[in-house]
C-alpha cells in the first residue's frame, strides 16, 4: 500500500502520538519506568506519578539519565543491600542493565577509576534536603568498597584488627556520634559536611581513606531549638556507647585517650549548667547562682583547670596595656553566658577537629601505596527556616556551588557538545546560577567580602549600617532583593532552589567568631593533656596557629575550604545521587507529593530529566537513521534487543523520521517493523 501526501503523513503521525500517550498513560505500568528521561512528556507531574508508582511498589531507586534518585523508605529493606545483590551488581557484566540500585553508581564508579586511557579519580555527590538519606547511602557505598575492594585476602589474618576496611567502617560511628544530632527533621542528622577519599591501589584494592569535614555546628553544644538535641555522644552513656567506644580502639584511640575525652565532654556539660546572676556592685563582677558553684567546680575539676581561674575568665575580660600591663573589666550578664558558650565551642570544636585528624592518621594510606580515590561527599541540603543566618548562607553557598558543577559538568557539556556538531537542538532553558554565585562570592563587592571587609574594621557590628552597604554595592544584582517595610535588618537570595530572607542581626558576630584570648590561655594551661594538646598551638590573641597572626573569618575559612573541594571535584568523573525524603514526619511508605515536587524542583530534577531525556530522544534518532539507511540487516535484531520502554522511543524515532523521511521510506518501515508495532498501525488504518 503505497499512499502519499502530507494528510496522510499527518494522520499516521497523530496516530502513533496517540498511541504512545495512551501508552504513556497506562498508570498500570509507571512503576516500570526505571529511568525517568523515558517518561513521556517529561513534566513535574508525569515524573512525580512514575516516582509515586514506584515508591508505592516500594522500587526506592530510579535512573534520571545521568542522575540516580533515591527515595527514602523509612523502613529497613531486606535484602537490599545484603552481600549477594553487591556481588550481583560487581559482577554483572553491564551493571547498568540491571535494575536501578545505589550500588550501579558505585560499580560504575568503581569500573571507571581504572580508566581505559589512565585512571580516572571518581567522584559520588549525595545531596538531599535533612533526613532525605545522604548519610545512609554514603555508608552503603563506603560497605559496598569496604566488600568489592577488600584488601584483607592480601594480608596473612583476615580478621586482625588492623584490617583496613574495618578502620575505614569504624569511622563512621565515632563522626556520628560527635557530629550527628537528633533534629526535628532527622533524628540522626549530621551537623557537619563530609568528603571521605577512598583510595585505591594499582589493583583497586581499598587500601586507606582521608576525610576532610566542613562547617560543624558547634553552636548546638551550647544550646539546641525547641525539642532538638545536643550531639549524639552526650547522651550515649547507655545507647551505643559500646559500639562508639569499640569503633575508637579498632581505630587505636587507647582507654588512656577515651578517659581525656570523656572527661572534657563530662565538663562540657557541667559548664552547659553554669549561669549567673547580677552582682550587687554593679562595678563587680557578676554572681554565680547559688546551684551554679557545684557545677563550676566540677568543671574545673574535669577540665583541670584551676577553678577560680575560670570563673574569672568566664566574668571578667582582660583588656590588655601594652606588654605587662593589663585592665580588668567585669563582663554584662549577658556576656558572662556569651563567654560560657563560646568556651564549650571552642573545646567541642577543637575536639572534633582533633577526632578527624586522628582517624585521618589511623586510615590513610601511605601516598605510595595508592594511586586513585573515589570521593564520596554528604553535605548538608539546600536550607530555609524561619530564621535563616550565616551558617545558611554559607550552607546554601555550598549546595549552589555544586549544582553549578553539577550544571556545567552535564548540562552545559551536553548540551554544548551537541550545538557545536552543528546538530539541531532546542535548548531547554537551565538555571545558570552564576549570578547568584557573584553575589554571595564576588571580589570585592560579593557578600562575603564586604561581611569581611565590615568585619576587619573592628568596629561594633550594626546590622542597618551593613545593610545600606549591600544595598548600595549590590542593588544591581538580580539575585539580591529586600523587603522595604520588614523592621529586621536582612537581605533576600534568591537561590536556585528558591529565595531565602537573611537576617544581618548577629551575623557579623558570627563571622568574627571571636574567643576571649583569656579563654585560650586558660585551656593552655589545663592538666588535661589532650585538651591541653588541642590549644598548645593556638595563637590567643590572633585566632589563628601561632606564627600565623591573622583574622581568619568563618566566611573565608569555608570559602577556601569549598574551593579545594570544588578544585578537586572538577579533577574528577563526578555521579550524582539525589536523595529525596518522601514525607517530612518520616513516615514509612508515605509519599507526599507536594513535598516530593518542591524537593525535585531544588535539585533541579525535572529541569535534568528533561535535557537527558532530549540527549536520550535524538541518541534514538540517530541510530534509527543509521539502521534504516544503511544498516537494514542488523535492524530486526537491533529492534528485537528493544525493551518494553525503549519501545516508546522507536515510536518517536518513527514519528519523527516519517516527518522527514519520504515515503518510499515508509514501505521500508513497515517491513523493519517489530511485531508489536503493527497492530497500532494496523488498527489506525496506516498499514
Ligand atoms: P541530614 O542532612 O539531616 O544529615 P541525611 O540526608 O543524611 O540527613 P540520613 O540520616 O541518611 O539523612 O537518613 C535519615 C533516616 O532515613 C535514616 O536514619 C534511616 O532511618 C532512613 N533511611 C535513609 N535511607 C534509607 C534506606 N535506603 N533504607 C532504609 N532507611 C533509610
Ligand atoms: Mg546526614
Amino acid at each position: 500500500m503505497k499512499k502519499s501526501g502530507l494528510a496522510h503523513r499527518k494522520s499516521l503521525n497523530d496516530s502513533l502520538e496517540g498511541e504512545v500517550k495512551a501508552f504513556l498513560l497506562d498508570e498500570g505500568q509507571l512503576h516500570t519506568y526505571d529511568d525517568l528521561t523515558k517518561v513521556n512528556p517529561v513534566t513535574p507531574t508525569t515524573v512525580l506519578k512514575c516516582l509515586q508508582a514506584r515508591y508505592r511498589a516500594k522500587v526506592f531507586y530510579t535512573h534520571a539519565g545521568c542522575t540516580l534518585v533515591a527515595l527514602n523508605p523509612f523502613q529497613p529493606v531486606p535484602d537490599l543491600y545484603s552481600l549477594d545483590v553487591m556481588k550481583e551488581y560487581h559482577c554483572a557484566p553491564q551493571p547498568q542493565e540491571s535494575k536501578p540500585h545505589i550500588f550501579i553508581v558505585a560499580e560504575e564508579a568503581y569500573r571507571n577509576v581504572q580508566g581505559q586511557v589512565e585512571p580516572v579519580n571518581q567522584s559520588l555527590v549525595v545531596s538531599g534536603e535533612s533526613g532525605a538519606g545522604k548519610t545512609w547511602t554514603s555508608r552503603c557505598l563506603m560497605k559496598y568498597y569496604a566488600t568489592v575492594a577488600a584488601s584483607s585476602s592480601l594480608m596473612k589474618s583476615q580478621d586482625t584488627v588492623e584490617r583496613i576496611e574495618k578502620r575505614v567502617l569504624d569511622s563512621n560511628p565515632i563522626m556520628e556520634a560527635f557530629g550527628n544530632a537528633c533534629t526535628l527533621r532527622n533524628s540522626n542528622s549530621s551537623r557537619f559536611g563530609k568528603y571521605i577519599q577512598l583510595q585505591l591501589n594499582r589493583s583497586q584494592l581499598l587500601v586507606g581513606a582521608s576525610v576532610q569535614t566542613y562547617l560543624l555546628e558547634k553552636t548546638r553544644v551550647a544550646g539546641q531549638p525547641a525539642n532538638e538535641r545536643n550531639f549524639h555522644i552526650f547522651y550515649q552513656a547507655k545507647d551505643c556507647f559500646d559500639e562508639t567506644v569499640e569503633a575508637m580502639v579498632h581505630l587505636g584511640i587507647n582507654a588512656e585517650k577515651q578517659g581525656h575525652i570523656f572527661r572534657i565532654l563530662a565538663g562540657l556539660l557541667q559548664l552547659g549548667n553554669v549561669t549567673f546572676c547580677s552582682a550587687m556592685d554593679e562595678s563587680q563582677p557578676c554572681d554565680l547562682e547559688e546551684k551554679s558553684k557545684d557545677f563550676m567546680h566540677r568543671c574545673a575539676s574535669l577540665l583541670c583547670v584551676p577553678v577560680e581561674e575560670l570563673q574569672t575568665c568566664l566574668r571578667v575580660q582582660t583588656l590588655r596595656a601594652g606588654k605587662q600591663s593589663a585592665l580588668f573589666k567585669p563582663c554584662s550578664l549577658a556576656d558572662c553566658s556569651v563567654r560560657r558558650d563560646c568556651l564549650a565551642k571552642v573545646i567541642y570544636a577543637q575536639l572534633f577537629e582533633w577526632l578527624v585528624t586522628f582517624i585521618n592518621d589511623s586510615i590513610c594510606a601511605d601516598h605510595s601505596t595508592w594511586c586513585n580515590f573515589i570521593g564520596l561527599l554528604d553535605v548538608y541540603g539546600f536550607e530555609c527556616f524561619q530564621v535563616n543566618n550565616l551558617e545558611q548562607l554559607c550552607i546554601n553557598y555550598a549546595n549552589e556551588k555544586l549544582q553549578q558543577h553539577f550544571v556545567a559538568h552535564y548540562l552545559k557539556a551536553q548540551q554544548e557538545e551537541y550545538v557545536s556538531e552543528g546538530l539541531e537542538w532546542s535548548f531547554v532553558k537551565y538555571q545558570d546560577n552564576q549570578g547568584c554565585l557573584d553575589l554571595i562570592e564576588g571580589i570585592p563587592t560579593g557578600v562575603f567580602s564586604l561581611l569581611n571587609e565590615e568585619c576587619l574594621l573592628n568596629r561594633a557590628s550594626d546590622a542597618k549600617q551593613f545593610r545600606v552597604r549591600l544595598e548600595k554595592e549590590l542593588s544591581d544584582n538580580g539575585s539580591m532583593s529586600w523587603d522595604k517595610f520588614s523592621k529586621q535588618p536582612h537581605f533576600t537570595v534568591a537561590h536556585y532552589a528558591g529565595k531565602v530572607s537573611y537576617q544581618i542581626e548577629g551575623m557579623m558576630e558570627k563571622n568574627k567568631d571571636p574567643v576571649p584570648p583569656e579563654l585560650i590561655h586558660l585551656l593552655q594551661k589545663s592538666e588535661n593533656p589532650l585538651l591541653h594538646q588541642l590549644f598548645a598551638d593556638r595563637d590567643p590573641v590572633g585566632q589563628g596557629t601561632r606564627g600565623l597572626r591573622q583574622v581568619v573569618t568563618v566566611v573565608s575559612k569555608f570559602k577556601n575550604s569549598l574551593e579545594n573541594l570544588m578544585k578537586i571535584l572538577h579533577s574528577t568523573t563526578p555521579h550524582y545521587t539525589r536523595c529525596i525524603k518522601p514525607n517530612t514526619d518520616c513516615r514509612p511508605l508515605t509519599f507526599k507529593k507536594e513535598e516530593v515536587i518542591m524537593q525535585l524542583e531544588a535539585c533541579g530534577i525535572v529541569e535534568t530529566i528533561h535535557i537527558s531525556a532530549k540527549i536520550h530522544h535524538f541518541k534514538n534518532k540517530v541510530n534509527f537513521f543509521l539502521f534504516f539507511h544503511r544498516d537494514g540487516p542488523r535492524r530486526k535484531s537491533w529492534y528485537r534487543s528493544c525493551d518494553c520502554t525503549d519501545f516508546v522511543f522507536v515510536l518517536q524515532a518513527l514519528m519523527d523520521s516519517l516527518a522527514e523521511a519520504e515515503l518510499d521510506d515508509a514501505e521500508d518501515l513497515q517491513e523493519a517493523m517489530p511485531t508489536e508495532l503493527d497492530p497500532i498501525l494496523r488498527a489506525r488504518g496506516s498499514v
